[in-house]
C-alpha cells in the first residue's frame, strides 16, 4: 500500500469474503471427495424451515444449492407456519436418529408458537452445525472441542488469514448475542486477544472502539460505527446486514453494514465490505461444520481446512 494509514487518500485493504468463501467451499469439496474415496462416507446436512419468511427461504435455497455443490447429501424439510412444537420436535428427533445426516439446522426465526431454545437444545449436539446448542456454547466457553457458530467462525478465519497471529491484540466486539457477539468474543479470547464486549449499555462506545486493533461490529444498526471511532490501521469486520429501503419510489433497496464503510475505509488497515464480506463465509462455514461433524461421528480427525 503506497499511502500510510491516516494520511489523505488512504484506503484500507478490502477483505474479500466472497473469494475466501469460494476457496473454503472448494477445500470442503476436496475433503468430501477424499472422505468418499477413502471411507465411503458422504456427509449429509438437513435444513428445517418452518413457515414462509422470504429471507429464510432464500437462505435455505442457497444452503441446499451449496451443500450439493460441495458433493454432500442435502435434505430439506419445509413445514407450514402452523406447525406445532411437538411436530417440529419429532422431525428433529427423526433427524437425530438418521445416520445419513451429520448436520441439522433449524432455520431461525421460528413462528411464535414454537420455543426456539427448546428446539435447538433438542438437536443432537454432535449434529448441531449451527453451534447454538447449550452444550456447544458451554464447550466453546470452556475451550473444549465444539461445533462453533458459523458467522463468528467465518470472521475468525478471515482475521487469521489477514493478520496471521492475533495474540495480544486488543479486540472489541460490539454486540453480545448468543449467535454472533458472544461466540465471537470467545473465539478471540481463545486466540489470546484482550477482548472487550460492547453492547447497548456501553458508555462512550466511540472511545471503546478507538482502543481496538480488531473491531467486530454485530449490532444490526445501519452505518452506526463512524470513521472517527476507528484506530488508524485497525482491522474492521462488519457483520451487520441492514436493508435500506429506496428513498424514491421505483428505486432499489440497498444492503449496508453496521459500519459507515467509506469513512472507515479511509482510516482502517483492512475492512470487510457489505455485501461480499462476512455474509458468504457463513454458509461456507456451515459446510465446513457439516464435514467436521461427519468426520467426528466416524472417529476420524477434524479436516484441516
Ligand atoms: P441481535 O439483535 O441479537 O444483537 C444485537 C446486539 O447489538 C445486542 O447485543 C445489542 O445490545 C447490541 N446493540 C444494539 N444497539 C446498540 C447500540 N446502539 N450500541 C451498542 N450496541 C448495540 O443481533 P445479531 O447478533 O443476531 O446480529 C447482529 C447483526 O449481524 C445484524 O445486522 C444481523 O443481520 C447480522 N448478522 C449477519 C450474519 C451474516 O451471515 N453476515 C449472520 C447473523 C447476523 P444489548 O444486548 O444490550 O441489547
Amino acid at each position: 500500500m503506497s499511502q500510510a494509514v491516516g494520511q489523505a487518500g488512504h484506503q484500507a485493504a478490502v477483505i474479500d469474503g466472497k473469494a475466501f468463501a469460494a476457496s473454503l467451499r472448494g477445500r470442503v469439496a476436496e475433503e468430501v471427495k477424499r472422505l468418499q474415496a477413502e471411507h465411503g462416507l458422504t456427509p449429509g446436512l438437513a435444513v428445517v424451515l418452518v413457515g414462509e419468511n422470504p429471507a429464510s427461504q432464500v437462505y435455505v435455497r442457497n444452503k441446499n444449492k451449496q451443500t450439493l455443490e460441495a458433493g454432500m447429501h442435502s435434505v430439506e424439510h419445509k413445514l407450514s407456519a402452523e406447525t406445532s412444537q411437538e411436530a417440529l420436535l419429532s422431525v428433529v428427533q427423526e433427524l437425530n436418529d438418521d445416520s445419513s445426516i451429520n448436520g441439522i439446522l433449524v432455520q431461525l426465526p421460528l413462528p411464535s408458537q414454537i420455543d426456539a431454545e427448546a428446539v435447538i437444545n433438542a438437536i443432537d449436539p454432535a449434529k448441531d452445525v449451527d453451534g447454538f446448542h447449550v452444550v456447544n456454547a458451554g464447550r466453546l466457553a470452556t475451550v473444549q472441542s465444539a461445533m462453533v457458530p458459523c458467522t463468528p467462525l467465518g470472521c475468525l478465519m478471515m482475521l487469521k488469514d489477514h493478520l496471521g497471529e492475533l495474540s495480544g491484540a486488543n479486540a472489541v466486539v460490539i454486540g453480545r448475542s448468543n449467535i454472533v457477539g458472544k461466540p465471537m468474543a470467545q473465539l478471540l479470547l481463545k486466540e489470546s486477544c484482550t477482548v472487550t464486549i460492547a453492547h447497548s449499555r456501553t458508555r462512550d462506545l466511540p472511545a471503546v472502539c478507538r482502543g481496538a486493533d480488531i473491531l467486530v461490529a454485530a449490532v444490526g444498526r445501519p452505518e452506526m460505527v463512524r470513521g472517527d471511532w476507528i484506530r488508524p490501521g485497525a482491522t474492521v469486520i462488519d457483520v451487520g446486514i441492514n436493508r435500506l429501503e429506496p428513498s424514491e419510489p421505483g428505486g432499489k433497496a440497498r444492503l449496508v453494514g453496521d459500519v459507515a464503510y467509506d469513512e472507515a475505509a479511509a482510516v482502517a488497515g483492512a475492512i470487510t465490505p457489505v455485501p461480499g464480506g462476512v455474509g458468504p463465509m457463513t454458509i461456507a462455514c456451515l459446510l465446513a461444520n457439516t464435514l467436521t461433524a461427519a468426520c467426528r461421528s466416524h472417529g476420524l480427525p477434524d479436516p484441516q481446512l
